[in-house]
């Protein structure tokens, strides 16, 4: 993170998933908007590349990410995180005949990553915000599965991602009163690593070019485009759009 001594007044952003894709986009524009951001990777990227490392499918990596979080914030002059992008993700694959156990191993897997770490980092940051005494703004990276579904090997993925909107507007409807504010963007598919050929990877599916028959745009999403959207509910959305729901999918489902 950058010295805040800078600009002190400038809010500060936690994203997670920050090393690549949606989430690097989001932190980049973030900073073009004179925020501070932390950036977080799973720590098994190139040395680096991140300021926080932990590895969200470790059940007590989220409190340390944010007592890292903290401190590193407090180590550039400022106090608080003023701003939490849940953003990190992985789309593993479970097909229904993978035996039982390596079934729910991958279940467990994707709940914990997906969903189980961005609500304890929320539970954190709402607790957080709630001692400030000036509030904070949530911001959750979801997906079109979350309300279409998705394919028959990731029941997991669109159940977490379920959860992860569930989640945002339970909290989104509990602690507007104390200025936080929660919303949660749903992107169709984005052209990252996700989607085309990275370790993490989307088995199921070509390259974006093939995806692109399925939507009426003729094209996936940027990540910047993404970025644009999160970058508007962390800093400008009004307070009265807390607990929305923000779909990005070139109207490949249309609700
Ligand atoms: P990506 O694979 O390029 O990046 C995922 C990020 O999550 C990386 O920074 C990675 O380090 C982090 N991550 C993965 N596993 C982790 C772990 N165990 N611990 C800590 N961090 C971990 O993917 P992306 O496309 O940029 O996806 C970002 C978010 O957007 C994800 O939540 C994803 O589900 C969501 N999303 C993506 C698409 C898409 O088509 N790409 C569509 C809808 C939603």
């Amino acid at each position: 993170m950058d010295d805040q001594e800078t600009n002190p007044a400038a809010p500060t952003a936690l994203v997670t998933g920050s090393t690549r894709g949606i989430g690097k986009a989001i932190a980049d524009r973030l900073r073009q908007r004179g925020v501070h951001v932390l950036t977080h990777g799973s720590g098994d990227g190139p040395a680096g590349r991140a300021q926080l490392s932990a590895d969200l499918d470790d059940p007590a990596a989220p409190a340390q990410l944010w007592s890292d979080a903290l401190a590193a914030v407090r180590a550039a002059g400022g106090k608080r995180i003023d701003i939490l992008v849940n953003n990190a993700g992985l789309f593993d694959a479970a097909p229904i005949d993978l035996s039982d156990i390596a079934w729910l191993d991958a279940w467990d897997r994707t709940l914990r990553i997906n969903l189980s770490s961005a609500a304890q980092l929320s539970r954190l940051a709402v607790r957080h915000w709630q001692e400030g005494g000036a509030g904070g703004r949530l911001v959750n990276i979801a997906s079109r599965a979350a309300y279409r579904g998705d394919s028959p090997d990731h029941w997991h993925y669109a159940a977490a991602k379920s959860g992860l909107v569930a989640m945002g507007k339970t909290i989104a409807r509990h602690y507007a009163g104390d200025g936080i504010l929660a919303y949660t963007v749903c992107p169709g598919f984005v052209d990252t690593a996700m989607v085309g050929d990275g370790a993490n990877a989307r088995p199921d599916i070509g390259a974006a070019a093939d995806l692109a028959r399925d939507i009426p745009l003729g094209r996936v999403a940027e990540p910047e485009e993404i970025a644009r959207i999160a970058a508007f509910c962390a800093l400008d959305a009004p307070e009265s759009m807390t607990g929305a729901v923000i779909d990005a999918n070139g109207a490949s489902f249309v609700r």
